[in-house]
């Protein structure tokens, strides 16, 4: 007799978005359960409703505790793992919802970004051996103050990840509204092309310049954890993207993926005193403010002073222009500038490692189309440049092109 597997199966907001595609979802489970697989479900809200959540809660209250946020972000999850349930005992599976609590996530008490500490899954491994498909709320747990916390946006990709890290899964579906993991945005470029594997090196660098899918902390997690994470279709249902180590023995291809991010700001503290500890004071007192700061540029010293420009996420834009004004007046600066118009291209491949000449390509095809360069940083496998925002859309198809990534 072939042995079972156990498959996560997890599906974000549009695969769950209304009751006939929960109905789907629900036959996909019902499928995959009588082919002799045990499946553990993770849903995400219903299509938007985590925004419009957070939209309701800025329209009764500028004033927004993390306990009571989470509280109200957990029940869009809430909501949708009861539905998709109800849509399964409706074909005859036999199956039980569970909060992040319930399924054993113990996090840490940073509410609306909360960290997964351990996670128990007792329940949910007692739902399974007694033959049940047990659906679990993602991006959800309980903290150590035994509050309800969220785990950020994107989070169920997370709790999918972790969930079938501490089951022992044979592999972590993520579900989603696209065939899987493209060589950029397909809703930017249509000829953008399915990625059949990617490796976890290209899909972080990937996700932590702007592919939303899947979310960083969840490909981060499964890489630590040797999660198998297929990112397929919950509408064509095919075969779709496999995330993979890398196969060294592999002819690599040089550029794998265009990215772009238009979520993050750039700002300067100019004429900064060259001096050492300047710089571990400036992001120190960022760091304690909990601000991500990215591609730090320090410009080369002329007659002793220089310049230090960073981006940072434009929601943390306000107070770090803020304490950046503070700063500059203790350490004698001669002031801060930010910039929120601007907007990050990347290109990512594991063959840049072995072949030069990519960054230049790079620079030659944004020139070739007017896109001045404002900032460039780099890492083994990724070259980003910061451009002006209204420019990023023209560059992301110009280099996608000169990389040779379109489909037919
Ligand atoms: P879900 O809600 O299903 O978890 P998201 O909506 O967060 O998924 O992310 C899926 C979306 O990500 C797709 O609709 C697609 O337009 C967008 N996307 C951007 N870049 C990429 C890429 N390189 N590969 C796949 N999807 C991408
Ligand atoms: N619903 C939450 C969000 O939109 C969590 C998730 O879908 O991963 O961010
Ligand atoms: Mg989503």
């Amino acid at each position: 007799m072939v042995p079972v597997a156990l498959i996560v199966q997890k599906f974000g907001g549009t695969s769950v978005a209304d009751a006939e595609r929960m109905r789907e979802v629900a036959d996909h489970v019902a499928r995959t359960v009588r082919r002799g697989n045990q499946v553990v479900l993770i849903v995400s809200a219903m299509g938007n409703e985590t925004d419009e959540l957070l939209r309701l809660a800025g329209e009764v209250s500028i004033v927004q505790p993390g306990r009571e946020m989470d509280m109200l972000i957990t029940a869009g999850e809430r909501k949708a793992m009861a539905l998709v349930c109800l849509a399964l005992h409706n074909i005859g599976i036999d199956s039980e919802s569970f909060t992040g609590s319930q399924a054993g996530f113990l996090t840490d008490a940073n509410h609306r970004n909360a960290k997964i500490l351990d996670v128990r899954p007792d329940r949910v491994r007692a739902s399974l051996e007694a033959g049940r498909v047990p659906v679990v709320g993602g991006s959800q747990g309980v903290s150590t103050e035994n509050d309800v916390t969220f785990m950020g946006r994107g989070g169920s990709d997370t709790t999918a990840v972790a969930i079938a890290h501490a089951l022992g899964a044979d592999s972590c579906e993520l579900y989603t509204d696209v065939t899987g993991v493209f060589t950029t945005d397909p809703r930017l470029v249509p000829t953008a092309r399915r990625m059949p594997t990617v490796s976890f090196d290209e899909l972080l660098e990937m996700t932590a310049t702007g592919c939303p899918k899947p979310s960083m902390r969840s490909v981060e997690y499964a890489r630590t954890h040797g999660v198998r994470l297929h990112v397929r279709s919950a509408f064509t249902w095919q075969e779709g993207t496999w995330v993979d180590e890398e196969e060294t023995d592999m002819e690599q291809a040089i550029v794998s993926a265009v990215t772009h991010d238009t979520s993050e700001a750039k700002m300067t503290i100019a004429g900064v005193p060259d001096q050492p500890g300047i710089a571990a004071r400036v992001f120190r007192a960022l760091a304690d403010l909990d601000v991500n700061v990215d591609m730090i540029v320090q410009n080369v010293s002329d007659r002793g002073v220089t310049d230090i420009s960073f981006t940072v996420p434009h929601a943390d834009l306000a107070r770090t222009v803020e304490l950046a004004e503070r700063l500059a007046v203790e350490i004698g600066a001669a002031g801060v500038s930010s910039d929120d118009t601007i907007a990050r291209v990347s290109v990512i491949g594991a063959g840049m490692r072995s072949n030069p000449g990519v960054a230049a390509t790079m620079f030659e095809t944004l020139s070739a189309c007017g896109v001045n360069i404002r900032m460039i940083s780099t890492s083994a496998i990724r070259v980003s440049c910061v451009v002006d925002g209204d420019q990023v859309e023209d560059a992301v198809r110009a280099l996608h092109d000169a990389f040779g990534l379109a489909g037919a």
